[in-house]
């Protein structure tokens, strides 16, 4: 293999095609299922080149359709191959200000990767594998370098919410000349990103210094700013300011609905990731917020999603001897990423399918000893494509278990809806928006992300935050939108 190769040099696509898949080294499962020290350890220098060069530089990207924010991706994996990363990374940072966030947590193999021509006959260029690369390399050598900002505005706009949806348009609006400030609710900025998703998977650090990069160009960050409580949405626009955006996510579990789901040692996924991530209960008792102690205990997560896969690694890192994901469906239906369900189970998670709870059983003094379980099979797809669970009668039998966390889902926060009525929304409180701007029906409110999709994806959340970014750059320059 020549030293430096150009992507359109003397490399042929047969060539190209013939190199495998780079794997990205990763914790060993025996050791990481006893820390909260990151899984995935990112390429190096000599596996990203060699991905990169897997890229035929199709003339028509189509991996570029499927990214929601529009990476120009054949472009900075064009420069990851001539090994010019710091290019890369300015590169991609057009279209993404935070890529080391998505690099780890992207879906991308229902993305980007699934609309690439190599993986027609091959496995897909890791595209998400040289992001996280690409913006480590940056990071790590030179520092978060910020773009340049367009000539200041005077509009002032305000984000409601400092998750992906939030912080990409703070990013977009402050590069276009505008002032922004976000409120954030809690005493963190990042959303998900800081108190659902562990730090096995995202450490806390990329996260704040990614933010850090929107702060160094302007953006004002408020905490503890719960709006709906301190000011409302109203307060904000008689504040002075031209636009809102809120990006409040969808934060509100939802629950079982069976019987003994109020016992001690029931928990929300909600309640126990914010415990363990946010307020470092695994650190208990040098932090303050204590969480159940799973230690030698047999810990039962419901769900199939990203949510509850997070929530069964941790339990098992806590020290659960028996963790379980206990789903209604089979593991071809769940939810969560490949990559999330292949890590639990190779670190020991056992996954007890086709079941259903139909009550958690208490002993006298109210704490949670075992739950009821229905078995299922599977019938028709329903409304979802996926095949609809249907009970097996009589195949009833109890499950002794110590914990139980419920991660079924989320619904929106019911606080905007209930201090902005004259906003539009439908039966289950999302938002409603015009699909193309991102505005709702209140003149000057965007609304992006969760709290309009219902529980998705970060990098959808993004996308919805860039769109609605140029919706109102459109509407504070020219006064409306269409
Ligand atoms: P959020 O990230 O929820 O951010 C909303 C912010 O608004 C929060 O910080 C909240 O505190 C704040 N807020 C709420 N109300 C107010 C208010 N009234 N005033 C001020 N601030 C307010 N997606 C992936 O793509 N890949 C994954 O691997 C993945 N894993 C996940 C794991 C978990 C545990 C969870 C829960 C979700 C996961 N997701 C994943 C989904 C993804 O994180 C979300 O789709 C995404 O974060 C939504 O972004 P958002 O900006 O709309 O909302």
């Amino acid at each position: 293999m020549p030293e430096k190769i150009s992507p359109k040099g003397s490399m042929t696509n047969k060539e190209r095609m013939k190199i495998p898949r780079q794997v990205m080294p990763e914790q060993d499962p025996s050791i990481r299922r006893n820390n909260f020290s990151e899984v995935n350890l990112g390429f190096t220098e000599e596996l990203a080149k060699m991905e990169a060069l897997r890229c035929i530089q199709c003339p028509k990207p189509t991996c570029v359709e499927g990214c929601p924010v529009g990476v120009k991706i054949n472009e900075f994996i064009a420069l990851v191959a001539d090994g010019n990363f710091l290019g890369a990374a300015e590169k991609m940072k057009e279209d993404n200000l935070l890529p080391a966030i998505c690099g780890r947590v992207c879906p991308q193999e229902e993305q980007c990767e699934i609309k690439c021509i190599v993986g027609k006959k091959n496995e897909p260029v890791a595209i998400g594998r040289l992001e996280r690369f690409v913006a480590d390399y940056e990071r790590e050598t030179v520092g978060i370098r910020v773009p340049g900002l367009k000539a200041r505005t005077g509009k002032k706009v305000a984000i409601v919410g400092s998750g992906p949806a939030g912080l990409s348009c703070a990013g977009d609006l402050i590069q276009m000349g505008h002032d922004v400030t976000v409120f954030e609710a809690l005493h963190e900025l990042g959303g998900v990103l800081i108190y659902g998703i562990p730090e096995f998977r995202l450490p806390k650090s990329i996260v704040k210094a990614e933010i850090d990069s929107l702060k160094k160009l302007g953006v004002d960050f408020i905490t503890n700013a719960v709006i709906g409580l301190t000011d409302t949405v109203d307060e904000l626009m008689q504040n002075g300011y031209d636009a809102v955006f809120i990006a409040v996510g969808a934060g509100l579990p939802y629950f079982l609905n069976i019987p003994g789901e109020n016992l001690n040692g029931v928990y929300s996924s909600n309640e126990f990731l914010t415990r363990v991530n946010l307020m470092k209960a695994y650190r208990f008792p040098e932090f303050d917020t204590p969480v159940f102690n799973c230690k030698e205990k047999c810990v039962a997560v419901f769900g199939g999603g990203n949510t509850a896969m997070d929530t069964v690694r941790i339990s098992k890192r806590l020290g659960g001897q028996h963790a379980n994901i206990i789903y209604r469906r089979s593991d071809v239906e769940m939810p969560a990423r490949a990559e999330e369900i292949h890590h639990a189970k190779e670190e020991g998670i056992e996954f007890i399918l086709l079941s259903n709870p139909l009550e958690f059983i208490g002993d006298e003094k109210g704490w949670l000893k075992s739950v009821k379980i229905q078995k299922m099979e599977l019938g028709e797809p329903d409304s979802s494509g996926r095949r609809r669970p249907i009970p097996i009668p009589g195949s009833d039998y109890i499950l002794p278990i110590d914990m139980a966390v419920i991660s079924i889902g989320n619904g929106s926060n019911p606080i905007i809806q209930k201090t902005t009525p004259d906003l539009q929304y439908n039966k289950w409180g999302n938002i409603l928006v015009d699909e193309n701007t991102m505005k709702t029906s209140k003149k000057g409110v965007f609304a992006g992300g969760d709290i309009v999709t219902g529980g998705a994806t970060v990098i959808l959340a993004m996308g919805a935050g860039r769109k609605a970014a140029a919706a109102i750059n459109e509407y504070l320059n020219n006064g409306n939108i269409q």
